[in-house]
């Protein structure tokens, strides 16, 4: 595999290709999440995202919006493809210079491992947790601007 060390690119994009994008840099943090908004947005037992500098994604495509509060009273927005509905990101008002990708939509995902478990008291009994991880009941008071 020719695989420069100096392009650390990534590509990823939806089910039905409409939506792509490309990301460069490492992620701030990639998490496991059990909340319900997640469990209903993903139809699954939660989801999991890897969180970018928002300056370091460009997205191709128009994605749909939704636009959700969270329990704090952040205002949650979720990028989704508008004809085939793949959950593409989450941007979070509380962290504006962020963006979160769905893990799954990158053409590769193997590279990344998840870090944390957050909202864990939501997690069903049917879906796994990842013992390893460090886990919080809910959202952690973490800034990811200021890690000192
Ligand atoms: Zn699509
Ligand atoms: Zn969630």
């Amino acid at each position: 595999m020719d695989k420069s060390t100096n392009n650390n690119s990534r590509q990823g994009g939806c089910c039905c290709g409409l939506i792509r994008y490309q990301v460069s840099g490492e992620p701030v943090i990639v998490a496991h999440c059990h909340c319900q908004d997640c469990q209903r947005l993903s139809g699954c037992g939660h989801s999991t995202g890897a969180m970018f500098k928002i300056a370091d994604v460009e997205i191709f495509g128009k994605p749909g919006e939704y636009i959700l509060e969270a329990n704090n009273g952040n205002r949650v927005t979720k990028g989704f493809c508008r004809n085939c509905g793949s959950p593409i990101f989450g941007r979070n008002s509380g962290s504006e210079e962020h963006l979160t990708l769905s893990l799954g939509t990158f053409d590769d995902s193997s590279q990344f491992d998840p870090q944390v478990v957050i909202f864990s008291r939501n997690k069903q009994h049917w879906d796994l947790i990842n013992e390893n991880l460090p886990r919080f009941d809910t959202q952690p008071d973490w800034k990811p601007d200021n890690n000192s």
